[in-house]
């Protein structure tokens, strides 16, 4: 190839030889600037024996940085329209395989364990559909898949979240599962002219290094993300109040609930926004001993 796909007359050719139109339902805004793509690449740390999983290759124009930058590289992509023009764009690297399915659905772990076998260095790279991101970080974290690094282009919002601190707005369940399992840094912002079609929102590239070990430890995991969620469920309502409507047998035991907070030493009338992940962690451990 003469010249690289994500230049944007390259990106029109292809787009206008295939007769290409974009789906808005999969989330289809192709990057067509090739320093993005390259910083992108950097932020991976990607070296000649990494493995690369990239979710929605889209017409290759970040699946082909990615190919001269790692090992090997296996793509997942949900839209068979683009078979035809994937296999052009990406003939002359042989390390690339694509997977015409559907990411949320696809065995992953039986795939990493198929084609990464004798690497040990393998990171989740994608400029994401930003319909679905979070359910693609989450299906990565909850499916502990054995990946070191996720680097990832996403919705500027929603990267907010992922890094957000207690006791404000964006902080949430997700920040607390995304930061349990992994480090997170925003590491470049992006504006919406580098895409086509131009999405209506700005974008930044978040890495999310995996912890060995998870941020606090608890007695119960599941039970640690319960406690989360419920005391998330309406962020005006004290801790209390949540966990009695949200913790099942909560309503009935609003003396246990006391107790257990009163031990953890956070105060009932505060907001579940303004607990930190240690105290979340200590006061489900304290909650799962009554509980259980
Ligand atoms: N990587 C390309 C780029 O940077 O130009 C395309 C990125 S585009 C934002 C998102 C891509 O993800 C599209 O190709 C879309 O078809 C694909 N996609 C959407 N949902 C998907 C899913 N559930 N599984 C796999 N691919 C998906």
């Amino acid at each position: 190839m003469d010249k690289e796909i994500a230049t944007p007359t390259k990106t029109t050719e292809i787009i206008k030889k295939y007769g290409f139109s974009f789906k808005k339902s999969f989330g289809q805004n192709f990057l067509i600037d090739t320093n993005i793509l390259r910083k992108i690449v950097d932020f991976a740390l990607l070296t000649e024996s990494s493995g690369v999983i990239e979710v929605g290759p889209g017409i290759g124009a970040l699946t082909e940085q990615l190919a001269k930058n790692s090992k090997k590289v296996l793509a997942f992509e949900i839209d068979r329209r683009l078979e035809p023009i994937l296999t052009e764009t990406l003939d002359p690297y042989s390390n690339v395989n694509i997977v015409f399915e559907d990411f949320i659905k696809a065995d992953v772990a039986r795939y990493i364990n198929e084609n990464f076998q004798e690497i040990d260095d393998l990171v989740i790279v994608a400029n994401l559909p930003y319909y679905i991101t979070t359910p693609i970080i989450m299906k990565c974290l909850n499916e502990q898949l054995p990946v070191k690094r996720i680097v990832v282009m996403m919705q500027k919002e929603v990267a907010s979240r992922l890094n957000a601190k207690p006791g404000t707005k964006d902080y949430g369940s997700l920040s607390i599962a995304v930061q349990y399992y992994t480090t997170v840094e925003v590491v470049m912002n992006v504006p919406r002219t580098v895409f086509v079609p131009q999405p209506n929102v700005d974008s930044a590239v978040v890495r999310l290094t995996s912890r060995p070990q998870p941020l606090v430890s608890v007695k119960n995991e599941a039970y640690f993300f319960q406690v989360v969620k419920a005391s998330f469920s309406q962020r005006r309502k004290t801790i209390v109040n949540n966990l009695m409507a949200g913790l099942e047998k909560g309503k009935e035991k609003k003396e246990i609930l006391l107790t257990a907070l009163h031990e953890a030493k956070i105060d009932p009338r505060r907001r579940g926004e303004t607990l930190s992940i240690e105290e979340f962690a200590r006061l489900s451990d304290y909650l799962y001993d009554y509980f259980h």
